[in-house]
């Protein structure tokens, strides 16, 4: 049998994304993720990539078909909790994806995943419009950090795209979740790490509740690769053990810190 079927009575996620060589972010942080939270995941592989912490290689992108046949197995049984939804590199593989998930009712996370922390490109230009237009409207929640939220609301015109720097500013902020929301999503969790400050502090909005819930923690001094989209698995597993959305997030946000300081302490090196 299957080991990652045999956790009787654990919910399962499905994992969608890219590989990182380096091992640190994409589908490796993911099942190290859903491994922390007990839960099994299963994969749909949408890209190869060769990576160091320093620089993006070759991206080897999926044939749509392929990757839209792994979403649609693992599917099939109707065992799948909660997705996440991470690197999907071109609109092909987008459009493979939100039609594979078409039936699909249960919760999706979608880190709106568009370059590496080295800067690499890993989601193309006609992508980033097919996100917005097929996949964004349809998940549950959308994980941007700072700089992806300014390149997001510049797509959906509202904002510069050069503003990533000042998006610190709640204003800037605002507007280009609302921007967001107004596309369908049910809620965006913009991560606030990029901003200066001694405090990192997330912020979650969702659609048709005025006040955003405040998710403050103390900024680490470590840096680690795979954070993004830890968080993001992170909240797909909280939501596929039934946590409302409010605490997913904070749980999840807690999960990161805990990676984040083991980093961070010599004890772990
Ligand atoms: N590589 C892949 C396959 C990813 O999915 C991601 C992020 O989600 C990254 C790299 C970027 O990770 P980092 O920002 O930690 O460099």
């Amino acid at each position: 049998p299957n080991p990652e079927s045999a956790r009787a009575g654990r919910p399962v996620i499905l994992a969608i994304g890219g590989t990182d060589s380096s091992g640190g972010a994409g589908l490796a942080a993911d099942i190290r993720t859903a491994r922390d939270h007990g839960i099994a995941a299963r994969l749909t592989v949408t890209a190869v990539t060769a990576q160091s912490d320093r620089a993006v290689g070759q991206v080897l992108t999926m044939p749509p078909a392929l990757v839209g046949e792994q979403v649609a197995l693992a599917l099939e049984d109707g065992q799948v909790a909660a997705v996440k939804i991470g690197m999907l590199s071109d609109a092909a593989v987008i459009a493979a994806v939100a039609e594979a998930l078409r039936g699909y009712t249960g919760p999706i996370v979608l880190d709106p995943v568009i370059a590496a922390s080295s800067g690499g490109l890993l989601l193309s230009e006609a992508g980033l419009d097919a996100l917005i237009a097929v996949l964004v409207p349809r998940v549950t929640l959308v994980t941007p950090n700072l700089p992806e939220l300014a390149i997001l609301a510049a797509r959906l015109g509202v904002m510069q795209p050069d503003a990533a720097g000042t998006a610190d500013d709640h204003t800037q902020h605002a507007t280009g979740v609302s921007a967001l929301l107004t596309t369908g999503v049910r809620a965006v969790l913009v991560k606030g790490g990029h901003a200066g400050g001694a405090e990192a502090v997330d912020t979650l909005y969702r659609s048709g509740e005025p006040n955003p819930f405040s998710l403050p923690a103390p900024r680490l001094n470590a840096s680690l690769r795979g954070t993004g989209c830890a968080l993001a698995s992170a909240i797909a597993c909280r939501l596929a053990d039934g946590d409302a959305l409010e605490d997913a997030c904070r749980i999840a946000k807690t999960y990161v810190g805990g990676l984040l300081a083991a980093a961070a302490s010599p004890a772990s090196r």
